[in-house]
């Protein structure tokens, strides 16, 4: 008998049959009516036993195994649509309830890959397409200098120079690419330090304030950070950080007056920064997206701002690695607002 409820069937014949054959061999051998009496009443309290057990047995193991089986077999056949509940509190029950984790994670993982074949998919379309603008305007520029369309030196040098932009284009997007592929695998070694996080931005300062003098925007840095607050980072990835978003703020500044505020804040356990421009600004529609690999506000995907659409989501990656948050504010045609925030060294703690 290969299942289990023939055999329930069969110990419960057993228990009832055996008793029901003892009473008919009493009743042939002698016609006594105390006896037989007894006998009835021990059938009948023997079949309800054995009744009661068979059904506690199905109920309690046959039932949840069956739904077990038929479990196990949607998940043979790739269907993890389903749940699997149990509110026993026995070791049957027990199983079920892993089995239902088991199956959440498996559901987990299976989005977690489409997502990320869908992001593939996404990145080598994008890539294509950031690629080959460049490159068709650098062949167009060669063939204008190959025809002798470049006649004067002043064309050639104009010809020149638009071609070695439009490399550098192409240089920056593959240098993001390789830097956030390594860090979207986690392959990326950070050299977390203790730093004293009042110094490093002082010293980001002095170099993003320079840049912006040669950039005719308004610079300005406030700090209430006292210079012994200690931070677990890598300073250069920290640097990128700042970099992207400073170099963000440039990208679309649409004002000609353009001003540029650092705000590093002191925040109980935390050290808040707030870097904002007064630039084009992003429309409450986008503004939940700008952090999302590949989002750009100007979906035309040009380069003619030189974005890749990742500068954002390579910032958050590096904040959240550094135990931290990153948001934004924007009202569109007044400014932004990028945010995040960093845990501040606690005595006794390990830097990994
Ligand atoms: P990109 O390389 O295109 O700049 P990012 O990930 O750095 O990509 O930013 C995503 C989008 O968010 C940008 O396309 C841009 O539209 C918007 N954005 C980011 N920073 C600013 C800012 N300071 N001012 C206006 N728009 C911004």
């Amino acid at each position: 008998m290969k299942n289990l409820k023939p055999r329930l069937f069969f110990v419960f014949l057993t228990l009832t049959l055996i008793p029901m054959v003892l009473f008919l061999m009493g009743i042939w051998r002698r016609s006594d009516t105390r006896l037989t009496q007894v006998l009835i009443s021990g059938i009948a309290v023997l079949v309800c036993i054995a009744f009661s057990m068979a059904l506690w047995v199905y109920t309690t193991i046959l039932q949840p195994l069956e739904k077990l089986q038929e479990a196990t077999r949607k998940i043979k056949e790739g269907d993890l649509d389903f749940t699997l509940d149990s509110d026993e509190d026995n070791e049957i029950g027990k199983l079920c309830q892993d089995f239902e984790e088991m199956r959440i994670r498996l559901k987990e993982n299976q989005e977690e890959k489409i997502q990320y074949d869908q992001d593939s998919k996404e990145l080598i379309s994008n890539i294509s397409h950031d690629l080959k603008t460049p490159i068709t305007a650098i062949k167009g520029y060669v063939e204008g200098i190959m025809d002798g369309v470049a006649s004067s030196p002043e064309k050639l040098d104009k010809y020149i120079r638009t071609i070695y932009n439009k490399a550098n284009d192409m240089d920056r997007l593959i240098d993001e690419l390789t830097f956030y592929t390594k860090i979207d695998t986690n392959k990326m070694p950070y050299n977390f330090k203790k730093i004293s996080i009042d110094e490093f931005f002082h010293d980001c300062a002095d170099e993003v304030g320079l840049d912006m003098e040669a950039r005719n925007i308004n610079f300005s840095f406030s700090s209430n950070v006292k210079p012994d607050v200690l931070v677990i980072a890598d300073v250069e990835q920290l640097r990128r950080v700042v970099n992207n978003i400073i170099s963000n703020s440039v990208k679309y500044m649409d004002k000609e007056k353009g001003s540029i505020h650092i705000e590093l804040a002191d925040d109980r356990d935390f050290i808040r920064v707030d870097i904002r421009d007064n630039g084009r600004g992003i429309s409450n529609h986008d503004l939940p997206h700008i952090f999302d690999r590949f989002y750009r506000v100007d979906s035309s995907r040009n380069l003619s701002r030189g974005g890749s659409g990742i500068g954002l989501s390579i910032v958050k990656k590096i904040i959240e690695d550094h135990g931290g948050k990153v948001w934004a504010r924007s009202k569109e045609g007044e400014g932004t607002e990028i945010l995040f925030s960093l845990r501040k060294y606690q005595e006794g703690e390990t830097v990994e």
